[in-house]
């Protein structure tokens, strides 16, 4: 299986070495149209949401993502990635692919300095708690209808999955626990 990680901006290094972890998954850097066409689940890293917004919109990315997302292929967003697949945006006027039915605020916990670590609760995922990082990271306010809530912080969402779209506010390449990897890819 080929996993892409969309590589125009942000932690993409990080994503590549966990997929390397997994048995049976090529991890592939993706940052042309061709590349992307070519994978069977995708990636969009945490990063600058306006940044990676933009290019994909210069290097005409977003159709080729929308299409991957149509045609079933799993897409995880992190982060920024999040708020990249979101129809809503509460604090920006821009929708970059609104894909996934989720209203995110972005930068909900403060600044850089306001970053943190802690332990979630996420029972589809894992039994186990899972370690979280947040980074200038959003949070969910609201969700639709066909969005399953994964997990909450301090009853904000945090991680949500609507069919094949899955979603966290967290960093879960700077950690050593693999298990939304494979809750993400299906190989729990
Ligand atoms: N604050 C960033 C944004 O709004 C997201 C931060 C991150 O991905 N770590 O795009």
């Amino acid at each position: 299986m080929r996993v892409g990680v969309l590589a125009i901006q942000g932690s993409v290094e990080e994503h590549i070495d966990k997929l390397k972890r997994l048995d049976g998954i090529t991890p592939v850097e993706a940052k042309d149209k061709e590349t992307l066409k070519r994978v069977d689940a995708l990636i969009l890293p945490g990063g600058e949401s306006t940044a990676i917004g933009k290019m994909l919109n210069d290097f005409d990315l977003k159709d080729v993502i929308i299409e991957l997302y149509r045609s079933g292929a799993p897409i995880w967003g992190t982060c920024a990635g999040m708020i990249l697949m979101a129809k809503h945006i509460v604090n920006d006027d821009k929708v970059h692919l609104g894909i996934m039915d989720i209203k995110v605020r972005r930068n909900a916990y403060g600044s850089q300095l306001d970053s943190f670590t802690t332990k979630l609760s996420m029972p589809d995922v894992s039994k186990d708690e899972i370690d979280a990082v947040f980074i200038r990271a959003p949070y969910i306010e609201d969700v639709g209808e066909n969005v399953k809530v994964l997990s909450r912080y301090n009853g904000k969402i945090v991680a949500a999955r609507e069919g094949n779209l899955f979603a966290t506010s967290f960093h879960p390449e700077l950690t050593n626990d693999l298990s939304f990897y494979k809750y993400f890819l299906g190989l729990q």
